[in-house]
């Protein structure tokens, strides 16, 4: 895109003619539409929870009505679980600019990543004390150089949508494995849930990217999950990439480099 200004330009004999000012303004529009995405996607989701929170606040303020305690215990749940809906939504927000403008920090510290992982599974199971976990992870896995809150960022979002796309009860399996010899190590997170086609193999990674299905369109969510979970592995110089097809389930993959810790 280019922005041409003309001006008039004369001397003291008078009018010349005029000039014209060429300004390359690609960057100013692709900021420009990124904006308007982020708006239009999450003006939505941003307010759905504030309707709730509003809505339920207003009704415990009502001197009309007597609330039952279960009516009253009802809203003040609502209250705290749409805070908290909002709350992680804004903070998704928040990384996923800073993974776009590359500034998104990393606190690197080695690590044993199965127990960064049976952390999250442990977390994992308060909230969703009905999912059903398994791992498999190999003998002699070294110790990664990593960011262990980004880390549990990343597996948490696969779990999520583990969860969120998937019939009830199905088992989730987590792996972690290590060959000798190769100069990373490699987690997989699979479910028996919905599926994924060929076709969003690449998309789903981007952000705001939905596949467009029933399913999904009933579940909800603001399609920023794996583009921050894709921002996180790559900032540690590894990748992420799933495999699946439509009503098989879904594998996730993604590695961390750890051949700096062999050498030392
Ligand atoms: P969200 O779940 O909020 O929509 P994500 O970025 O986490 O956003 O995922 C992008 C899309 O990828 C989802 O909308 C869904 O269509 C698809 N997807 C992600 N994980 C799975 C999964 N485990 N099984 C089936 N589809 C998935």
């Amino acid at each position: 895109y280019y922005l041409i200004q003309g001006f008039p330009v004369s001397s003291s004999e008078g009018f010349l003619g005029y000039g014209y000012i060429t300004r390359d303004i690609t960057r100013e529009k692709e900021v420009d539409s990124l904006k308007n995405s982020i708006l239009s996607t999450v003006s939505h989701e941003l307010r759905t929870p504030l309707t709730t929170i509003r809505g339920s606040a207003e009704s415990l303020l009502r001197q009309d009505v007597v609330w039952n305690p279960g009516e009253r215990d009802e809203f003040i749940h609502a209250i705290v679980n749409e805070s908290q809906r909002l709350r992680e939504l804004i903070d998704n927000i928040m990384d996923m600019s800073k993974i776009e403008a590359g500034v998104l920090k990393l606190d690197i510290h080695s690590a044993d990543v199965t127990k960064v992982i049976n952390r999250v599974i442990n977390r994992f199971q308060q909230r969703y004390p009905e999912a059903r976990i398994t791992t498999t992870y190999s003998r002699h896995l070294p110790f990664v150089p990593l960011d262990e809150r980004r880390i549990e960022q990343v597996l948490n979002n696969l779990l999520e949508n583990a969860i969120k796309y998937s019939p009830p009860h199905q088992v989730i399996h987590i792996t972690a494995e290590y060959l000798p010899g190769e100069k990373h190590i490699k987690v997989s997170v699979a479910d028996q849930g919905i599926g994924i086609a060929k076709e969003h193999h690449q998309a789903i990674f981007e952000r705001f990217y939905r596949v467009n299905s029933s399913w999904t369109q009933k579940i909800g969510g603001s399609g920023v999950g794996l583009a921050i979970a894709k921002g996180i592995i790559e900032a540690h110089g590894g990748s992420i990439w799933v495999e699946s097809s439509l009503g098989h389930g879904s594998k996730f993959y993604f590695t961390i480099p750890c051949e700096l810790i062999e050498e030392e």
